[in-house]
């Protein structure tokens, strides 16, 4: 199978092109507002230590909300299941930046990929680390064995000038007690993190430990298999915030998409995929990665939910 997937990849760059005229690139961050629409990428990275991609797999783009799932498993190497009094594990069915919840709530945010879950998870890295964006990019260095990978500091400006919802979130759930440290620290981190540029192919590498029990391939142990395991489901039902459920339907796969147009999967035992297209849709999700990831998964029978009859 993998001697066919250069060849796949490659029909699938071809086939989504008429995609890449969709969609709008988040101008709400306005150094991503700058971004061309017309890129594409896809890469694979396999258990075994293969990789392959086409498109422009090699070139790094604006990570934004893919940096959740590294956040997330620091914070949960760093405080364990106490994490979970503070964010809870349902999907939203709201924008990845909206309130509305957290007032009903009282400030414990529905799951740790909507940006409120995000900055609890922020803020627990702030008590634990001096500089918590250095944590996750070390983190991210560590997966890759590489430490090409940084922080575009104009694109953590950019957004950190334009913060006031994000800063709406943090103080609403500080006035519940469910926020620590200080905001505006807690902002400069989650900016910071989300800030990191990588590629397909790095994201593909750097994401394979939450494909594979949380060991990353030929690396250390990243967390125990349960939080990996925990981490997948969640990225199944909460990691494209309101299109959650629609993307696992079409997909059948644990992903985790960001406005910077990125989109991994995880093919749990097996490999990760990660595309990218800047134009998103209405939730923010691309729509070209998400069609190139869907075309994947069905071409290579990836759903989760795919199952031979057991013959017992
Ligand atoms: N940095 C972005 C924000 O907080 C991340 C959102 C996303 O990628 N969905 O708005």
């Amino acid at each position: 199978m993998t001697r066919d997937i250069p060849r796949l990849l490659q029909a699938i760059a071809d086939d989504v092109r008429p995609l890449l005229d969709q969609g709008d690139v988040a101008s709400y961050i306005p150094a991503l507002a700058r971004v061309p629409r017309r890129q594409f990428g896809i890469a694979v990275a396999t258990v075994g230590g293969e990789v392959y991609g086409a498109g422009d797999s090699e070139r790094r783009f604006s990570i934004q909300s893919l940096s959740k799932m590294y956040a997330l498993a620091l914070a949960l190497q760093r405080e364990g299941d106490a994490l979970w009094q503070r964010v809870g594990r349902e999907p939203s069915g709201t924008p990845f930046n909206s309130l509305v919840q957290l007032e009903r709530e009282r400030g414990v945010p529905r799951n740790p990929f909507v940006n409120a879950g995000a900055l609890v998870v922020t803020d627990v890295l702030c008590r634990r680390y001096l500089q918590p964006e250095r944590a996750v990019l070390e983190l991210i260095h560590r997966l890759l064995g590489d430490t090409t990978v940084s922080i575009d500091a104009e694109v953590a400006r950019s957004e950190r000038a334009h913060s006031d919802r994000n800063a709406a979130i943090a103080h609403f759930m500080r006035s519940f007690g469910n926020l620590h440290g200080d905001v505006g620290a807690v902002l400069d981190a989650y900016c910071a993190q989300c800030a990191v540029a990588m590629s397909c192919s790095e994201l593909a590498r750097a994401s394979l430990f939450l494909a594979a029990d949380g060991v990353q391939p030929r690396g250390a142990r990243v967390v125990d298999a349960l939080a990996a395991r925990r981490i997948g489901a969640l990225m199944l039902t909460c990691g494209a915030y309101d299109a959650s459920g629609d993307l696992a339907w079409r997909i059948g796969l644990p992903i985790k998409t960001g406005v910077g147009g990125g989109i991994v999967a995880l093919v749990p035992g097996r490999l990760c995929v990660c595309a990218w297209a800047p134009g998103l849709d209405a939730n923010g999700n691309s729509i070209a990665a998400a069609a190139a990831i869907e075309r994947f998964a069905a071409a290579i029978g990836a759903s989760i939910f795919a199952g031979e009859p057991s013959r017992d």
